[in-house]
């Protein structure tokens, strides 16, 4: 059986695959063209967020029979329609929430103690000791927009902090938040009441856009937020227009509408002086990415075993 692996994934995983005598080509930057023409000879396939797998790719793979994807988030695969080919979808999900949420922390600290301007100016040769001013975390209300995975794991962390909850989610998460001592509210109070949000929900019909103008708009002006979520989750050209117009602090993004951003918006966002940029590195860590290669891997043997077993 042959497997084809189109976003990189930790070589412990690959290992895995070969040990049991799968054949695994690894083609990495793969177009949208060029993997259709490919992938009729895989009966399965590794993806993270970067390939697409649409219909055309999935009609075109006739002995398919399992996607895996490593990591969270299967917005960029067409779940209902491989389902209605009878192919097999697998993912990580529990692999990179703990990276994820560190690197929550990294840009909540970075916002709060001013570290990107402090490190530039000394890089310049500029001591600011008495310009840099930063606040302390201890006491502020941190917004978690969806509490699941990632947001638990958000929320732990901010606990010793000594920071205060607040949770907006679709499902009634009232003993996840006894757990964490986090208070369940609708969105509009968590919009108003808090200093940091920080959201973490998937990309679907119901959350892309969910933070537009008019959420920005309702936010404390002292507010900063944090998006590691999927780009679209937030409408990027209002969240510009709320840091032109002062409506909020500050924003710390992983993800974008365009991943690298092409627009001219999406420029101007990633220059904007008080945002914090990365190119979606929330489960870049060895940890995860071990994690991950090592259980979709896994997950992909014991279903191909699986297939192989039906009659
Ligand atoms: P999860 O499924 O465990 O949690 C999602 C939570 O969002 C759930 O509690 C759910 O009830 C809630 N939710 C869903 N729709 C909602 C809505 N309309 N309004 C409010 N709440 C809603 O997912 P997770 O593992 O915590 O991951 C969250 C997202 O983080 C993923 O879908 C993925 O897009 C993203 N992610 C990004 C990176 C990165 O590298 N930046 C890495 C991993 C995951």
């Amino acid at each position: 059986m042959r497997v084809l692996i189109t976003d990189p994934i930790d070589s412990e995983g690959i290992k895995l695959l070969k040990s049991k005598g799968l054949e695994v080509d690894e083609k990495y930057d793969a177009s949208h063209e060029e993997l259709r023409s490919i992938i009729t000879d895989y009966d399965a396939i590794i993806v993270r967020s970067r390939t697409k797998i649409t219909r055309e790719i999935i009609d075109a793979a006739k002995l398919l029979k399992v996607i895996g994807r490593a990591g969270v988030g299967l917005d960029n695969i067409d779940v209902s329609y491989a389902i209605s080919k009878g192919i097999k979808i697998v993912s990580t999900p529990e692999a990179t929430s703990t990276s994820v949420a560190e690197l929550v922390f990294a840009y909540i600290l970075c916002h709060y103690r001013n570290l990107i301007k402090a490190d530039f100016s000394m890089k310049n040769r500029k001591w600011l000791k008495h310009e840099i001013i930063g606040n302390e975390l201890r006491e502020k209300v941190l917004g978690i927009i969806g509490l699941g995975r990632i947001g638990m794991e958000v929320a732990k962390r901010a606990r010793a902090f000594e920071m205060k909850l607040l949770v907006y989610d679709v499902r009634d998460v009232k003993k996840e938040c006894d757990e964490i001592n986090a208070l369940q509210v609708p969105l509009k109070t968590l919009l108003e009441e808090s200093d940091i949000i920080t959201i973490h929900v998937p990309l679907t019909k119901e959350t892309y856009h969910m933070i537009s103008e008019k959420e920005l708009s309702v936010m404390k002006h002292t507010a900063i937020i944090i998006n590691t979520s999927r780009g679209e989750v937030i409408d990027g050209k209002a969240l510009l227009k709320a840091l032109n117009e002062g409506w909020i602090a500050g924003a710390g993004l992983d993800v974008f509408k365009h991943e690298p951003p092409i627009e001219e918006w999406e420029i101007e966002l990633i220059s904007h002086p008080n945002v914090i940029a990365t190119p979606h590195i929330g489960a870049s860590t060895k940890e995860a990415q071990r994690r991950a290669g090592y259980l979709v891997a896994n997950a992909i043997l014991n279903e191909l075993i699986k297939s192989k077993q039906k009659p």
